[in-house]
């Protein structure tokens, strides 16, 4: 199902698309795709020979077993059959060499990124495309003064609202326990996103945090990244499942939802499909380094909100009803963050940043406090933005692997559906700017967004317990 030919025809522009998305390990794949299957068509064509003589040579020795006087025939018989039995080893050995090529025509081709959307800007540098709750001409006033105490470790700790002690005895260093209303956060959260998704029609579902690997490297998950970084836990599987495929842990819901319909056809009449399902997810974040390693911002577990839509591929290059569904994600994502008072800014995300399956990105950022260096006084807002959504077009790079669908209604045969996703809430980074954002340091409290109070028991602030 992966679209061979058009990279077999296309190599130098799939070498360069690795090259701008950073996948530049990769950037000879397609070249050497190329070459395997220039081999494995000769093979095919040194094939043919062999395989004709066999059959000639079943049809004579027929002919002499049935002949009048077969004893007589004893002798020829036996070369014939000695000829043919090397023939047949000798066939044997180039398919198996035809189809170690195709084998590896499929694992470097399932593994080049998808291809890059016009809108996506070249380069490293995203492009600005708009302020929510923020305007740079009036900043926060702690952005001219940096506080190190507005952090949301010492905030969230302080008011007992997040353990990272008692977790490093559980299970680590870098895992933490929600508490008290930091626990109540969490729940307000998931079901506040989940109120405005079912308000615009999207279908809420509560999927498994264990996927087959495969299906995890259909959507564009590989174990390691493009640098070698682990980015998925797989797990020991039991005597119960042995000679069963690799299970790993999921990283987001994004992959389960995509694989609801994988292997099934999708009735164009149910189009656009939209899922939203909560999930804990699962990252080995075994690259990441620095301050974001600090708190909540980046943790191996998680829980958050998605959005998983499926669409049909239109035939205007422009994909006019990809970017609709796009649009109505960004449209959650912004009407969330806005009622949640969170200064914002959205990001066309550049070629380098958009990982293996998205043909075009837009994240969403928020100010953090914490991530302002104190010793820069306010000069280094740039540093001070940190992701806590990200929108995705991931074309058919998913539905093809997966191999889903379109068929039925006046199409003619089938089609790959285009498959777009999006974070509603990713929890912990959003508690994190939650606490930073709202924190009231005359009064000691957190001041709680008034869209969570009916989720927090009516709520107004969170104090000291
Ligand atoms: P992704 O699925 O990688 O696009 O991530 C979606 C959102 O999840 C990001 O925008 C972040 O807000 C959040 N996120 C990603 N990785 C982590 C992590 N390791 N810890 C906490 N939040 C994360």
């Amino acid at each position: 199902n992966l679209d061979l030919k058009h990279i077999k025809q296309n190599p130098e522009l799939y070498s360069r698309n690795c090259i701008e998305r950073n996948y530049r390990s990769y950037a000879d794949y397609p070249f050497k795709i190329q070459q395997l299957a220039e081999e494995a068509r000769e093979l095919d064509h040194k094939l043919r020979t062999p395989r004709s003589r066999i059959r000639e040579l079943g049809k004579s020795i027929a002919k002499l077993a049935g002949s009048a006087d077969p004893s007589n025939a004893s002798g020829r018989i036996t070369a014939l059959r000695e000829e043919a039995q090397r023939l047949k080893y000798e066939s044997q050995t180039l398919s198996s060499r035809q189809a170690n090529c195709v084998g590896e025509i499929h694992r470097l081709a399932l593994s080049l990124p998808n291809l890059t959307s016009p809108e996506t800007p070249s380069g490293n540098e995203p492009k600005l495309i708009q302020y929510i709750n923020f305007d740079p001409e009036y900043p926060p006033s702690w952005l001219s003064a940096p506080n190190p105490d507005r952090s949301h470790v010492i905030i969230g700790t302080t008011l007992g609202l997040i353990d990272f002690t008692s977790a490093a005895t559980s299970t680590g260093w870098g895992w933490y326990f929600l508490t008290n209303e930091g626990a109540l956060l969490e729940h307000a959260l998931v079901q506040y996103a989940l109120t405005v998704a079912i308000r615009r029609g999207w279908k809420v579902v509560s999927p498994p945090s264990l996927v087959y690997s495969f299906i995890s490297e259909a959507c564009g998950f590989q174990p390691r990244d493009q640098n070698n970084e682990q980015q998925i836990w797989s797990i020991e599987q039991g005597e119960k499942d042995r000679g069963k495929p690799q299970r790993s842990l999921t990283g987001t819901a994004e992959i389960p939802l995509a694989a609801m319909y994988a292997g099934r056809d999708i009735d164009p009449s149910t189009l656009p499909i939209k899922l939203v399902g909560s999930s804990r997810c699962y990252r080995a974040e075994a690259g990441a380094r620095g301050t974001d390693t600090k708190g909540l911002y980046r943790v191996h577990e998680f829980t958050k909100v998605e959005l998983f839509g499926w669409v049909d591929s239109d035939p205007e290059p422009s994909w006019p009803s990809s970017v609709a569904l796009f649009s109505e994600i960004l449209a959650i994502q912004t009407e969330i963050l806005t009622s949640l008072n969170l200064p914002c800014r959205i990001l066309e995300m550049p070629a380098s940043d958009l990982g293996a399956s998205a043909s075009r990105k837009r994240d969403i950022e928020v100010l953090f406090p914490s991530r302002l260096r104190s010793d820069s006084g306010g000069s280094d807002i740039d540093a001070a933005w940190g992701e806590v959504t990200s929108a995705s077009i991931c074309t058919d790079y998913q539905s093809r692997r997966l191999e889903t669908r379109v068929r039925g209604g006046n199409i003619s045969g089938a089609r790959f559906p285009h498959t777009v996703n999006g974070t509603a809430v990713a929890v912990p980074r959003i508690i994190a700017a939650i606490l930073e954002n709202c924190w009231d340091e005359t009064r000691g409290v957190v001041v709680v967004p008034e869209v969570l109070r009916d989720w927090m028991g009516g709520m107004h602030v969170i104090r000291a317990q």
